[in-house]
């Protein structure tokens, strides 16, 4: 019959040429058309082109000349534990260092539901069409339990995921919260090399993981709901003091009202406590993600404080003293995981714990003998 066009009687009558069908000839493979044992005369068996490998160089321009596809593919080898991946990750990140750290790095955090990712979207929206590049990270040491808690519905920040200039990136799932740490400041590195001027960088708050974003980013940004009477109960004290800024989310309509309450609640109570950055002072803002009020009042003072902390110096020696903060906290990490697997420290360990609860052994030398086991070969 050949590729002749055929018109099936379900096709509706007013669609036009638009359900045409090729109706093909019988095949002679298997009965249900794949290859069968005379292979070659059915349909020719589909091999994927294979994805080719890039080298160095390859992630290097790829990443400078700000293509996606290669950022991303440096993305994932920076997040790979593979020992020789990260040998080349840490090549091309050597390389791409000198383009690196010229961005705003905002931290975003707030319990589920404060609108974290709506607040996202809009304001990466609007950054956007005012010609920035953003890049949205997430960090979520929980993902590897809770499999994804964050970022990981795919329906979120639908408008900016469309948008050329945005690229966002789930949390990566790196086992502690160290892993999870490198692999998202070395991403932002590669995220700043490949030209993406505003980085926001979204955590949940629950617990140690703001703390961490904290030592990640130069601006960092509370989201807070207001609640019936008790908005103010949930959010630590020691948080508050994180932060550059305190954001009432969802100010608009019937909520609008109580969102200019807890702003001013907040102003009192920050009053009172230590302001995250020197010679910035921590305000509370109010917004609506959804229909956008206050949000460029946000970027106003984002703006604002860039200028301020740049022009005293704080910005720069926040940043140097970040990097270097990053790299003992590596170190303390590496020298964990060594004496924790040390073969001598390993065997001696079990009899240590003996001796300890039979009260033949004090905690002290109990130490003295696992560093003399560490130490040893
Ligand atoms: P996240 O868990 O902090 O990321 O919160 P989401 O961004 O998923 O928002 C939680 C819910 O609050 C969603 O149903 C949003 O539509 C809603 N929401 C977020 N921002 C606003 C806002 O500014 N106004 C209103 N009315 N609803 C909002």
């Amino acid at each position: 019959m050949g590729e002749e066009k055929q018109r099936p009687e379900w096709v509706p009558q007013q669609a036009g040429g638009a359900f045409t069908t090729y109706v093909l000839e019988g095949v002679e493979g298997g009965h249900d058309g794949m290859p069968g044992q005379e292979a070659g005369r059915g349909f020719p068996r589909f091999t994927p082109p294979p994805r080719r490998k890039l080298d160095i160089d390859d992630y290097v321009q790829g990443v400078l000349s700000g293509n996606r596809t290669v950022l991303a593919r440096a993305i994932t080898l920076i997040e790979s534990n593979s020992p020789a991946h990260m040998e080349t990750a840490q090549e091309v990140l050597k390389r791409l260092l000198p383009h690196t750290g010229n961005s705003v790095r905002v931290g975003i955090t707030g319990v589920p539901g404060a609108g974290k990712s709506t607040f996202i979207e809009a304001l990466g929206s609007m950054l956007c069409d005012r010609g920035h590049k953003v890049a949205v990270l997430a960090v979520d040491p929980s993902s590897t339990v809770t499999r994804g808690s964050i970022l990981g519905d795919k329906t979120r920040m639908e408008i900016l995921s469309r948008k050329e200039n945005a690229f966002i990136r789930p949390s990566p799932s790196g086992g502690t919260l160290g892993g999870v740490t490198r692999k998202s400041r070395e991403t932002m590195l590669v995220c700043e090399a490949a030209g993406f001027d505003v980085l926001l960088v979204e955590t949940v708050g629950v617990g140690q993981s703001e703390v961490t974003v904290r030592t990640m980013v130069d601006f960092f940004l509370l989201v807070v709901l207001t609640g019936a009477g008790d908005e103010l109960q949930g959010i630590k004290k020691g948080v508050m003091e994180l932060a550059d800024a305190i954001l009432v989310n969802k100010a608009d309509g019937d909520n609008k009202i109580r969102a200019l309450t807890a702003r001013a609640d907040y102003n009192r109570i920050l009053h009172y406590l230590q302001p995250a950055t020197e010679g910035w002072r921590t305000m509370a803002y109010t917004c609506s993600s959804i229909t956008g009020e206050g949000i460029a009042g946000i970027w106003a003072a984002i703006g604002e404080f860039r200028r301020k902390t740049t022009a005293s110096g704080v910005f720069a020696a926040r940043r140097r003293a970040q990097v270097l903060d990053w790299v003992y906290t590596m170190v303390q990490e590496h020298l964990l995981v060594s004496f924790y697997n040390h073969p001598g420290v390993v065997e001696l360990k079990p009899r240590l714990e003996q001796a300890i609860a039979e009260d033949r052994l004090s905690a002290t030398l109990a130490v003295q003998e696992l560093l003399k086991a560490f130490a040893e070969r």
